[in-house]
């Protein structure tokens, strides 16, 4: 286990070469954990345009059930180690649905919300029960695109004021991943295929149900 401060804690999307040491040795590969979005650093607050330890109140979790009707938990983790809200969505190993909320506190409510919904996304989308891909494959690029789109047809349909939520909370995602260092042809890439799905003349489970139907789930 690490224990140096300045460490890239972990983010999978879309380039998850640095896998956190810290949710790697809690969650271990095999449980085909899907983590998302970003962690960031423990001096990632200036970055983040907050004073230091700036924290925020924490969100009540969405609706959330899988393909398969199960309801999924929301779980919210104390980490010392993480300054920025990140999730993961995994069974538990009683079998059950979870979405696993890391230093939500540390980021604005907006972030909160989409990062909820994407990890929801990958439950109602069957990614949980099917084998992870190989990270930064197409196919987990596939993935975690498909999630960012579903969170943002259900901010921009069930939240009040979702289209200006959701713009604060890709304005977050930006500074974020630019913090960590991802190319910005992976943040614009990103950016603008959550634009995309927010102009959709479709709702989240119409979005959903293409997904299922094309992968044999439905
Ligand atoms: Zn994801």
């Amino acid at each position: 286990m690490r224990t140096k401060n300045r460490k890239i804690v972990a983010l999978t999307w879309p380039d998850s070469s640095h896998v956190s040491s810290h949710i790697a040795v809690i969650w271990n590969d095999r449980m085909r954990f899907i983590l998302t979005t970003i962690i960031l650093i423990s001096f990632s607050h200036t970055a983040f345009g907050q004073s230091a330890g700036a924290e925020f109140d924490v969100i009540a979790p969405p609706v959330c059930a899988n393909n398969l009707g199960e309801t999924v938990q929301f779980e919210t983790v104390e980490s010392t180690r993480v300054t920025s809200a990140a999730g993961m969505a995994r069974r538990n190993e009683a079998g059950v649905p979870v979405v696993y909320r890391f230093g939500y506190k540390f980021s604005p409510p907006a972030l909160q919300q989409f990062i909820d919904f994407h990890e929801c996304a990958h439950h109602q989308t069957g990614d949980i029960d099917r084998p992870h891909p190989p990270r930064n494959s197409p196919e987990h690029m596939m993935n975690e695109s498909i999630a960012d789109c579903i969170a943002a047809l259900r901010m921009r349909d069930e939240i009040d004021d979702g289209k200006g939520l959701l713009a604060e909370a890709v304005l977050e995602l930006t500074k974020a991943m630019q913090a960590v260092g991802f190319p910005s042809l992976t943040t614009d890439s990103r950016v603008s295929n959550i634009e995309n799905c927010m102009q959709k003349d479709t709702s989240s489970e119409d979005f959903i149900n293409g997904v299922l139907i094309h992968r044999g789930l439905k």
